[in-house]
């Protein structure tokens, strides 16, 4: 019989959506009338721009034809989309981001998981507390760390985002390799500023560590002194990769397109003592493990910057932030405490009466039939706390709300 990698075996059995997809539908099961309105999940609800779309058929209609036909294309993506990136996204920003150093990818989350090929097992890993499940999942499943225990894994250091620390991510004491940062912050919707990002930096230069930096939701960012990525920051080039995506700022979550960014002068340490580019061990994973994002969805992808696809996404954008106003305010009205929200499509939400984060979601299903996330399922620090998701239609946006005031008012 063939063995198995093990380190599967200590993930917590995929613990927090199964469980409020179970509690959902025992409860739905039990009132089939309920009203039920999900503010619970990280996906969009809008549909992708208009820009977006008919770049998709033109592209369609190219792929059909055999003059225009395209067979692989570059596994690093066309040219073409990597140099509207580098301009748009970072060289109009400052950032010194060529399209070499850019790597188109059929997602982040895959593209966050997939990056622990090039090191090596002996690394000390931080991430925050609560995190993004996906940088812990992936770092057991490749067997750097040790058994969970009261919901933290042995090996891994955590950095609490909480309001005793006004949501930033607290600077570890001993030294670390590689460090995972999301700002805007999924789940706490929380933002970094520069002078935050700069210390995380300055630490990582001294210390010889890499950040992970992922900026999924950079496009929520309404704030003109926050940063949108972390190579605006001096120094960054030296000690950072990042990863963007499509999915949140253009609807793509359904079409499947991102990209990493690696500059060029990144290195790392090779067993013998040798340093080797970073760039290049990327670009070889790539090229022998991945075929590229399909020429269709490049072409849709390559929309988002064009004119109308700039006006368009702006507009999505818009629309999902102030469903988050609404969130805040009407919370704020029922005297429920809230952070986030403001450059992020997440608020997160103190659990009031002092309520565990599971206490609060069952009293908001049955009482309201209203489904959130449970902060505690992010991680230990999201004991508390609870994640309500701004991508809905507005309708039943102010539904929720409606019902959740309703019940709370004081
Ligand atoms: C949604 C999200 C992404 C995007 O993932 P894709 O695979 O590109 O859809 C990345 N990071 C975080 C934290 C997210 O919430």
């Amino acid at each position: 019989m063939a063995t198995i990698n093990d380190n599967y075996l200590k993930l917590k059995a995929g613990y927090l959506f199964p469980e409020i997809a179970r509690r959902v539908s025992a409860y739905a099961a039990e009132n089939p009338d309920a009203p039920i309105i999900k503010l619970g999940i990280g996906d969009v609800t809008e549909p992708l721009p208009a820009a977006c779309r008919d770049a998709i058929i033109e592209a369609t209609h190219e792929m059909g034809d055999r003059a225009t036909f395209k067979g692989y294309g570059p596994e690093q993506g066309y040219l073409w989309l990597r140099d509207k990136i580098a301009q748009h996204d970072f060289q109009s920003r400052g950032c010194e981001i060529d399209a070499s150093e850019i790597f188109i990818s059929d997602g982040s989350k895959c593209d966050c998981g997939n990056i622990l090929d090039i090191f090596g097992k002996d690394n000390r890993i931080a991430v925050t507390d609560p995190v993004y499940p996906v940088y812990v999942d992936t770092n057991v499943m490749a067997g750097h760390t040790g058994e969970a225990n009261e919901g933290k894994y042995e090996g891994l250091v955590y950095l609490p985002i909480t309001a005793d620390n006004n949501f930033s991510a607290e600077i570890p004491q001993k030294k670390v390799d590689l460090i995972y940062l999301c700002f805007p912050n999924n789940p706490t919707g929380a933002t970094a500023t520069k002078e935050h990002l700069q210390a995380w930096v300055d630490y990582a230069k001294q210390h010889d560590s890499l950040i992970l930096f992922d900026a999924a939701y950079e496009a929520f960012i309404t704030d003109p002194d926050l940063p949108h990525s972390i190579y605006e920051i001096e120094g960054a080039k030296d000690c950072a990769i990042e990863f963007r995506s499509f999915s949140k700022n253009a609807g793509f979550t359904g079409t499947r397109c991102a990209f990493t960014v690696v500059p060029q002068n990144l290195m790392g340490k090779a067993s013998d003592g040798s340093e080797v580019k970073l760039w290049q061990l990327w670009n070889r994973r790539q090229a022998t493990k991945f075929n590229g994002v399909s020429y269709i969805v490049q072409r849709g992808a390559e929309a988002v910057y064009s004119e109308a696809g700039q006006e368009q996404t702006k507009e999505l954008i818009s629309f999902y932030l102030e469903n988050a106003k609404i969130v805040r305010e009407q919370l704020t009205a029922a005297n429920i405490k809230v952070y986030g929200g403001t450059n992020a499509p997440y608020v997160w939400v103190k659990t009031p009466n002092g309520l565990s984060s599971w206490d609060f979601f069952d009293k908001l299903l049955l009482n309201c039939n209203v489904v959130g996330t449970p902060g505690s399922g992010f991680g230990a620090a999201g004991e508390g706390y609870f994640r309500i998701s701004a991508f809905n239609s507005r309708e039943n946006v102010n539904e929720a709300m409606k019902r959740i005031t309703e019940k709370f008012k004081p």
